[in-house]
């Protein structure tokens, strides 16, 4: 594998060794008595086990290596932490001087990359989808330019998109990295692949040190209140990124739960849970394609469908008088008619289909 270029990594943090706590800093002769975490010497009545009583290993190994196992990738290029969300920001943190690199993003998109930036001083630069009237796509020249051009360390783009549902072609993909190799970061947030069906960025890794892939248990895997993502990338960006996260960021019940998620058992029924909610989502766009409160339905590949309306106040207090909640968008630059439905059970969709058609009998 060719290697990372280090200067990507913020100067002041290059020979930076993060936090050494008690579980990390450990070596040596096999231990028998442990009595250097200042942990309790007896369980807590809510711990009968006491599998709470100890730290949990930082990078707990077996999910670890269940996650590399999942997407196919080495457990050197895995940092696991508390949902995509801290992935962004570890990112941000090890790359970005605050008031000095900024960051690049593609809206309409994804809050939290802002956010991130924002919170850590750092100047956030955009580069507007192209609205192709029923798709959005990312203008991935104009992003490799505005990099350039600005000396940002860090672009971040989701595929598919969110809220637009818009996929970043692999080959596109693949320029922007190799376009910006010395210059910056790109990250692919896949938090919604599983729904998509072009392939992931994990297969352009080995060819690109300076690409990172997202991934998280919070979709498809129905597991958002756990908090479990994953970045993935180069050995020596990994270490970097695990060096600048906080010491313990994975609760031991939490990787016990998300390493049984990660059983052959489990994963099948995450498969059919992917596969209809396709089914769902094919179902909500013909549902929306009959009613004049939507004028545009995107043909988006993440489990919502984003759609703008004539009238999107009357659309949200139609859905909200039956207790309907949807996404209002309206915020968003290029959005100002805009509302994002998530693809909800066969029963929601149904009862979605009934507010926004109450004239017409349920079994058309
Ligand atoms: C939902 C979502 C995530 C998931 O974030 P987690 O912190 O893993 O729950 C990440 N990226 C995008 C674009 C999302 O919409």
């Amino acid at each position: 594998m060719t290697s990372f270029p280090p200067h990507l990594v913020r100067e002041d943090l290059r020979d930076f060794t993060g936090y050494s706590s008690a579980r990390t800093s450990h070596r040596g002769a096999p231990a028998r008595v442990w009595l250097n975490a200042n942990e309790a010497a007896s369980a807590s009545a809510v711990d009968a086990p006491g599998a709470l009583r100890r730290y949990p290993d930082p990078q707990p190994a077996p999910l670890v290596g269940a996650l590399a196992g999942l997407y196919g990738v080495p457990t050197e290029q895995v940092v696991v932490g508390r949902g995509s969300d801290e992935a962004i920001e570890l990112l941000v943190r090890a790359l970005c001087r605050p008031g000095a690199d900024g960051i690049v993003v593609a809206p309409p998109t994804f809050g939290m990359y802002a956010v991130s930036a924002r919170l850590h001083g750092v100047p956030v630069h955009q580069v507007p989808q192209i609205d192709h009237g029923t798709r959005f796509a990312v203008d991935a020249a104009e992003v490799a330019r505005t990099t350039e051009n600005t000396s940002s360390r860090l672009v971040f783009l989701a595929s598919p998109g969110n809220p637009t549902g818009a996929t970043v072609p692999a080959t596109e993909t693949a320029r922007l990295a190799g376009a910006l190799a010395d210059t910056a970061v790109v990250v692919l947030d896949e938090a919604y692949q599983e729904f998509a069906d072009g392939p992931s960025a994990l297969a352009l890794l080995p060819d690109h040190p300076n690409l990172v892939v997202l991934r998280t248990l919070s979709k498809a895997h129905a597991l958002a209140g756990a908090r479990v993502g994953v970045a993935i990338g180069h050995p020596d960006l990994v270490g970097v990124l695990r060096r600048v996260q906080a010491p313990y960021p994975v609760p031991e019940p939490v990787a016990r739960l998300a390493l049984a998620a990660l059983e052959p058992g489990v994963l099948a029924g995450t498969r059919s849970r992917v596969a209809a909610t396709l089914a769902g989502r094919d179902r909500l766009r013909d549902v929306l394609a009959g009613t004049d409160l939507v004028r545009t339905a995107y043909e988006g590949q993440g489990n919502f469908v984003l759609v703008r309306s004539d009238d999107p106040d009357e659309l949200l207090a139609r859905l909200a008088r039956t207790g309907i909640i949807v996404r209002d968008m309206r915020h968003l630059p290029g959005l100002a008619d805009a509302v994002r439905i998530t693809v909800g059970t066969a029963a929601e969709l149904a009862e979605l289909a009934t507010a926004l058609h109450p004239e017409t009998p349920r079994n058309r």
